[in-house]
Order: structure tokens, then C-alpha cells, then sequence
């Protein structure tokens, strides 16, 4: 029997609001002590009145607009009634009935196993706004747990989605998608490491052609890319295990995920709605939201990353892979841009022709893409750092890529002056000039080198002659190695066909 996976997610985001939701707290919690970014309000004392967070709500509307959601006019704030040693108030401050956004959705464009193209879109069942609780530390040499308020009152944007994925990998790459377009945003860093994205994910099976769905698991907690995908796996197989052995879940339960021992455990038989006891938070005045409002805030959505996609498909003829790699991070996507626009001025100075200059910017696009998705990226991610702090700036790229187009310095001679202005922000015609890279193309010289390389071979000489393609290849390497790499390949190569024919 063939099962299909039901998945939803519930995702938490944290926003990078100046101070918390509900007090006047700054809204760090990391690489500060312990307890020392608290106050009254956060902790939970009695008698104390909370204040709302006026950057959290414009922040929420707009990622609740980023995500297609309406923005219903009226929303308001409830208390989720738990009781955890991380939540001082015994309730949380969130929203049940009146959420800020309601029926979104997020596009999703990704290539599946088979390298297929999937378009899909997930429908966002609601986009709301709480606060987030405190951090157990629990110490195993001493057992005890201790609680870290720094981290109580830290605005979170929750986003439930409809259960409309049907892979893993869909799972993932939502989240993904969701880190691009936060980004984007620029409301949140989205660092799953730190827990400013979090994700917890629902799943049930499904006998194929049956409309008949066991009882639902709750993933709790995913705190990696690579754990959402891994875990929702584990569970599509234990379940599947289930229901072979003519017991599938009948209970809806919670899970946890042991990311070092790559299973999932019970935690819990799931709480009810009912549960939680929600009822209207009587210290917060309800939201209204009118149209004017909603529009002043719709006027500040950037370009996003799906849209961004698309256009560099279009504008710049780009692969699906590259427009993807390069539009996942706004700032890569603008200095993209901007190289190409340097170069395309670069090429009208030329004085050459319209269909010239078109001619030169088709390769130049292609040129320019490839060496950012796959150096300028791989660069960043061995430094563990963000396009923010490259050294790079689109001029030094333009005129980088101007030398690789104009065939002046080789493969080789590339990387390192590529690492060089990645590492030090340096110029490239200084590293090219520092370092002696410039590719020799002057017929004249490499013919002299030729010349000599051939006397001092005539055994793939004569290979050659006799039709082995490799003697030829043996022999540019020999001149590549006479002039220390500099020599131009092609034109080696044009030299070699041309004195042994
Ligand atoms: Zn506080
Ligand atoms: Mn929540």
C-alpha cells in the first residue's frame, strides 16, 4: 500500500523590533548574562500593564501582506492559558480568533530529486503576533533547569499554513522560501541556529485513493533546514511502519526530534484547543486596521523573492538554478544587478555596435551569474559570513568579469585574483599586476614559445601527425607550463593545430 504524506507547518518567527512586545526592554537576548534584559512586565509581576509593540503590528501587517494575506479590519490579542516554568504569567499573550492575516499563501518554485521543476503554492491558513516565553537551560551535571528571562516578551510572528505539503523536501524548502522573504523584509534575521526561525510540523498519513487520515503528529521544535526534512522522513516511514502493521496512529500526538540520534520521540498526547482556556486579553486595546493604513504599509513591500525569480528569468535570461541561487538574498540579487549594469556601460564606451553590445551583455549575464553562484557563494559560506560585510564592490566585480570576457587572464589566474578581492577587497587590475597574471594572447610571443616547446617534444609530434588528439593536449600544457600559466589555451592550441598540419 502507497501512503501519502499530509504535512503542515506552524512556524514562529522573531522579530527584530528595537524593544519586546509588550515593555520598553531592549529586544536582545543573546551575548548578554543571563536575567539582565528583564523587567516587571516581562517577568510577569502582578499588577503590571502591558504596552503594544506599534513596529511589531506595522511589521506583522506587512509580512502578513508579503505572504497574500488579508488584513481582516479588526484584530485583537488573547491569553493562552499553560502552565511551564518558561511563562511567568501562566498565560501567553497571543491571538486566537482574530488573527492579523488570514488565507495567504507562499509560492514555491524547486527542483525535486529528478532535478523537475515543481511550482506549488501553500496556503497560509493565518499570520498572528504573540510574545515569546523564556529559555530553560537544563544543566546535566546538576540537574537542575534554570530559567533565562532575556528572551520573555521577544515579539514572534506565527504562520500556520493549510496541510498542503506533500514531501519532506516541500517542507523544507518553505521554510527556506519563508528565510528569503523575511530577509527580504528585513524583520527578522531568520537564523534557525538562534532560534529566530522556528518550526514545528504536523503529519499524517494517507492510503493512496482513501480519504480516510490517521490521527495527526506534531514535530516539535525543528531547529535546522536540514532537521525539518530529516524528521518529517523518519516520520513518514515510522507511520508508514504503523499503518502496514494495522495500526495507525488513532491519537493525535506530540513528537520530539533527537537531532543526534536522527529519531523522533512522544513527548506528549496533544493538548486540546480547548485547553488552553483563550480568552480576550482585557489590559491590550483590540487593533483596528483601516484602508488607508493597510495601504501605507502594502506601498512598503519590496520586490520578493519569488518576484525577483521570475524577473531574472525574464529580464536577464537566467537559468531557473541561478535566478533561484541569486534571488535568495536581496542583497546578492542587487549586486548582481549592479555588476551588470557596469558592464553594460562598460561595453557602450567600447563604441561598438547595438547588436554588439547585445551580443557581449548575453555572455557577460552568464558570465557574471556563474561566478557568483558558484564562487562569490562558496566564498561567503566558507567565511561564515553575509553579503553585507563582502569586500567586493560591484565595480572591482564588473571589471573582473571584464578580463575573463576579454580572455586576459586564465581559469586559474582568476580564482586567485577572485580570492584576493574576496579576502582583502582588493582592486583586480592590482593583483593582476602584483601577482604578473595578465594571459599572454600576443601571437608573436607564444609563437616563439611554441616553436621551442615542439622542437623539444617530436615524439607527441609525431603523435599528433598521426591522429592522437591527446599529443596536442600534452603539448599546450607544455607551453602552459613554459610561461608559468599565463599563456592563453585557445590561442596555444590555434598556434600548435596550425605548425603541425
Ligand atoms: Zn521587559
Ligand atoms: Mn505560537
Amino acid at each position: 500500500m502507497e501512503y501519502q504524506p499530509i504535512i503542515g507547518l506552524e512556524i514562529h518567527i522573531q522579530l527584530k523590533t528595537k524593544s519586546k512586545m509588550f515593555c520598553t526592554c531592549d529586544n536582545v537576548s543573546e551575548d548578554i548574562e543571563p536575567n539582565t534584559n528583564v523587567c516587571p512586565v516581562c517577568m510577569g509581576q502582578p499588577g503590571v500593564l502591558p504596552v503594544t509593540n506599534t513596529q511589531a503590528i506595522d511589521w506583522a501587517v506587512l509580512s502578513a501582506l508579503a505572504l497574500g494575506c488579508k488584513i481582516p479590519s479588526f484584530s485583537k490579542f488573547d491569553r493562552k492559558n499553560y502552565f511551564y516554568p518558561d511563562l511567568p504569567k501562566g498565560y501567553q499573550i497571543s491571538q486566537y480568533d482574530k488573527p492579523i492575516g488570514i488565507n495567504g499563501q507562499l509560492i514555491l518554485e524547486y527542483l525535486d530529486k529528478n532535478k523537475k521543476l515543481v511550482q506549488r503554492k501553500v496556503q497560509i491558513k493565518r499570520v498572528h503576533l504573540e510574545e515569546d516565553a523564556a529559555k530553560l537551560v537544563h544543566d546535566p551535571t546538576t540537574k537542575f533547569s534554570l530559567v533565562d528571562f532575556n528572551r520573555a516578551g521577544t515579539p514572534l510572528l506565527e504562520i500556520v499554513t493549510e496541510p498542503d505539503l506533500r514531501s519532506s523536501l516541500g517542507a523544507k524548502i518553505s521554510m527556506q522560501e519563508l528565510r528569503d522573504i523575511f530577509r527580504y523584509l528585513d524583520v527578522s534575521n531568520c537564523d534557525m541556529e538562534k532560534g529566530q526561525l522556528r518550526c514545528d510540523a504536523n503529519i499524517s498519513l494517507k492510503p493512496e485513493g482513501k480519504e480516510t487520515l490517521s490521527a495527526k503528529t506534531e514535530i516539535k521544535n525543528l531547529n535546522s533546514f536540514r532537521a525539518v526534512e530529516k524528521a518529517l522522513e523518519y516520520e513518514i516511514e515510522r507511520q508508514t511502519k504503523l499503518w502496514n502493521g494495522g495500526k495507525p496512529p488513532k491519537e493525535p500526538s506530540t513528537r520530539g526530534w533527537d537531532d543526534a540520534k536522527q529519531i523522533s520521540y512522544e513527548m506528549r498526547v496533544k493538548e486540546e484547543v480547548s485547553d488552553y482556556r483563550y480568552f480576550p486579553e482585557p489590559d491590550l486595546p483590540p487593533l483596528e486596521f483601516t484602508k488607508d493604513y493597510v495601504k501605507e504599509i502594502k506601498l512598503k513591500l519590496p520586490e520578493l523573492p519569488h518576484q525577483k525569480r521570475e524577473r531574472l528569468i525574464k529580464q536577464y535570461e537566467l537559468g531557473f538554478p541561478e535566478a533561484k541561487m541569486i534571488a535568495s538574498d536581496r542583497l546578492i540579487g542587487e549586486f548582481y544587478e549592479g555588476v551588470l549594469s557596469e558592464l553594460r556601460e562598460w561595453l557602450s564606451s567600447l563604441g561598438e555596435k547595438e547588436k554588439k553590445i547585445e551580443e557581449g551583455i548575453k555572455k557577460l549575464r552568464k558570465l557574471t551569474a556563474s561566478w557568483i553562484v558558484r564562487d562569490l557563494f562558496k566564498h561567503l559560506s566558507e567565511e561564515k559570513i553575509g553579503m553585507e560585510q563582502c569586500r567586493i564592490t560591484p565595480e572591482n566585480f564588473a571589471e573582473f568579469v571584464t578580463y575573463i570576457y576579454k580572455e586576459e587572464i586564465s581559469g586559474p589566474a582568476a580564482k586567485i585574483v577572485f580570492a584576493e578581492m574576496f579576502n582583502r577587497g582588493a582592486d583586480p587590475s592590482h593583483v593582476i599586476d602584483e601577482k604578473n597574471l595578465k594571459q599572454v594572447s600576443d601571437k608573436g610571443e607564444l609563437d616563439k614559445i611554441v616553436e621551442k616547446v615542439i622542437k623539444a617534444n617530436p615524439k607527441p609530434q609525431e603523435d599528433y601527425k598521426k591522429g592522437k588528439e591527446q599529443a596536442l593536449q600534452f603539448l599546450v600544457g607544455q607551453v602552459m607550463k613554459e610561461t608559468k600559466g599565463k599563456a592563453n589555451p585557445k590561442i596555444v592550441a590555434d598556434i600548435l593545430k596550425e605548425k603541425l598540419s
